[in-house]
């Protein structure tokens, strides 16, 4: 199964010590309120910065996640999406926004464990990893999983599953074609350029199963859908999808 992380992804215990040991001897603006950083429980973002990040709260859509609203919202109740509900954690601004950008484009590898512990700490009561089969990171192509280094859904999934003992398959769910950045398109061009991308593996492992797909951020959507659409075929029990972050207005 393909629930063994590859070499690329392996955390660099080295680095992440050098790292933060660049932290503690260099002392730096805050990445979000540039003011003096100080001594902080989370590198490059100061406490009062890392505080104010802002939650998602019930009410919610049972199914899209969209807060604000009881029920279904109006979009689900006239056309629901083909996954079973969607849950994210935080809104994707200021902190949270630097702290994945840091994570992600920046390649600080230390952030990641600071961004598994808001998800385990704040992950909704009706998101319980256990219910799940297999999770399945969204994927990168392999080249930019050769530029990065590693695929930060992939890195996120391995903590959040790590106490549940839930399979993470990575390779299940592939890019079978190179796309550009989605953040570098608006939302008509993001659907166009994520038509067609995903392929699945092996879909007789996961037929039947009940699958969670996890992913950094919720923009527009066109990513989840495409992935969903694509795990679909292999006809499994159901899909639901979990973020670290979504934004306010998709
Ligand atoms: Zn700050
Ligand atoms: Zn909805």
């Amino acid at each position: 199964m393909g629930s063994k992380p590859i070499g690329l992804q392996m955390p660099s215990l080295l680095r992440d010590i050098f790292e933060t040991a660049v932290v503690f001897l260099y002392p730096a603006e805050c990445r979000v309120c540039e003011e003096f950083l100080g001594v902080t429980s989370v590198p490059y973002i100061c406490n009062n910065c890392w505080q104010d990040i802002q939650f998602l709260e019930l009410p919610w859509c049972d199914i899209c996640g969209i807060p604000g609203v009881d029920g279904r919202c109006d979009t689900c109740a006239i056309s629901p999406p083909r996954y079973g509900k969607l849950r994210s954690i935080a809104f994707y601004q200021t902190t949270l926004q630097e702290a994945i950008h840091l994570f992600k484009f920046e390649k600080k590898k230390v952030l990641v464990q600071h961004l598994i512990q808001l998800v385990n700490a704040h992950r909704p009561l009706d998101c319980c990893i256990a219910d799940y089969d297999f999770v399945l990171p969204i994927p990168i192509h392999k080249k930019r999983l050769r530029e990065r280094g590693f695929n930060q859904a992939t890195l996120l999934a391995n903590g959040i599953v790590e106490a549940e003992g839930v399979p993470v398959l990575t390779d299940m769910l592939v890019r079978k074609r190179h796309t550009v950045a989605q953040s570098s398109l608006d939302r008509e061009a993001r659907q166009q350029n994520i038509v067609d991308a995903f392929e699945v593996r092996d879909p007789d492992i996961i037929r039947g199963k009940n699958l969670l797909v996890i992913d950094d951020v919720f923009t527009t959507g066109a990513t989840i859908r495409e992935a969903v659409s694509e795990l679909w075929t292999a006809d499994p029990a159901e899909i639901d999808v979990l973020t670290l972050a979504r934004t306010l207005d998709p």
